[in-house]
């Protein structure tokens, strides 16, 4: 297989640190910012954040830090598959979520409804910023983890490209340049890592069987008719397990080679060739885009709109905006520390912070333990 390596970003290119740093003697400077994000109170707070089964249902189900791990192993796969930068790759894959409020979607839409209503947004990737950026205070000489520019870059564009004059807070990070290839495929990486996941999680929770995909996703279809006959005797659930393995190194390999032939069509032959290219050169190969896409209308209809997930979105989605109007509306109950921030912030973007921080668990122990008789 064609490899990438000529499109590899080399960590010697870096635009470094906004606080400048000596070198250390046998950690590269993206291995370093690894390490900081790994280090951080927002990456360990993943672990009580919803992925999308609700803590507590099952100890099998992925939270946000599971996830976290799947995907950073997924793009590490891809990105040495290609030849390119492995450790500018897994610290992007553990940073991608650090921005994730409490309960996953519904926190997120919750917390942009509220936001909204200030003429402001609530954006997870921009939240994560801020937390690398300012909120996370490991350093007596800065704020933040001072992580290198090409990080900060990928935590904001890893998903989305924007133009300049878009979002003027986010003019240093090159807008209208695509970024580097180590950044573009922690998306589908992602995708690749809940869409299975997710399946995965649906099945153990008995949301629907291995038939019910079969009509969804044709090339599921054909895998478990090859395991069936190839495993007789084995159970449902041993033959979806197979199946489900199949289908990861699939989509994976799909996306390497994917990537590789759209370098090929673009002719890039660089780091900055890549940058101007006017799309994303990472992508699956047709079959695994339209698998992908079918895996992921299958998930929408029978895991994220079945009436039990729809309820629990609207229950925590209920809270998270009460507590949100209520500490606007009375913001001398904040935290101490929250309150010394209001006179340099509105009220709404510290309320907001305040919550998109907090774990599915606090929050809930915020919202028993809130003083309510002032309202
Ligand atoms: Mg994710």
């Amino acid at each position: 297989m064609n490899r990438l390596e000529r499109l590899r970003f080399p960590v010697e290119q870096s635009c470094g640190r906004i606080y400048p740093e000596p070198s250390h003697p046998y950690r590269s400077e993206f291995q370093r910012d690894r390490d900081r994000v790994i280090h951080s109170r927002a990456f360990r707070r993943l672990e009580n954040k919803t992925q999308v089964f609700p803590a507590g249902v099952s100890d099998h189900f992925r939270n946000r830090l599971t996830h976290t791990i799947e995907v950073s192993q997924i793009a590490r796969t891809v990105a040495a598959a290609l030849g390119l930068n492995e450790d500018l790759t897994e610290a992007l894959a553990l940073a991608h979520d650090i921005g994730h409020p409490p309960f996953a979607h519904a926190g997120e839409e919750e917390l942009d409804r509220q936001m909204r209503r200030f003429g402001d947004r609530f954006d997870h990737n921009l939240h994560a910023l801020r937390i690398v950026e300012s909120f996370e205070h490991r350093y007596v000489r800065f704020p933040g983890l001072n992580l290198t520019f090409e990080v900060r870059e990928g935590i904001v564009k890893h998903s989305h490209d924007f133009e300049p004059g878009e979002n003027p807070a986010l003019d240093q990070y090159l807008p209208g340049l695509r970024p580097p290839l180590e950044a573009q495929l922690i998306d589908l990486a992602d995708e690749i890592a809940y869409n299975t996941a997710d399946l995965d999680d649906g099945f153990s929770a008995g949301l629907f069987n291995s038939e019910e995909v079969c009509q969804w996703v044709p090339e599921f279809g054909r895998r478990l008719e090859e395991v069936e006959s190839q495993f007789p005797g084995a159970s449902e659930r041993e033959q979806f397990q197979e199946v489900l393995r199949g289908l990861v190194d699939w989509l994976v390999s799909g996306l390497v080679q994917g990537t590789v032939e759209a370098a090929e069509a673009a002719s890039a032959t660089s780091v900055d060739g890549v940058r101007a290219y006017p799309g994303r050169l990472v992508c699956f190969t047709p079959p695994t885009q339209s698998t992908n896409r079918a895996l992921k209308q299958f998930l929408h209809h029978s895991v994220y709109y079945s009436e039990a997930m729809v309820e629990a979105r609207r229950r925590t989605a209920a809270q998270i905006g009460e507590l949100f109007e209520f500490w606007v509306a009375h913001p001398e109950k904040l935290p101490e520390h929250h309150v010394k921030l209001l006179p340099g912030s509105p009220v709404h973007r510290v309320v907001c912070d305040y919550i998109a921080g907090m774990t599915d668990g606090y929050f809930e122990r915020c919202f028993q333990q809130t003083d309510w008789r002032t309202k």
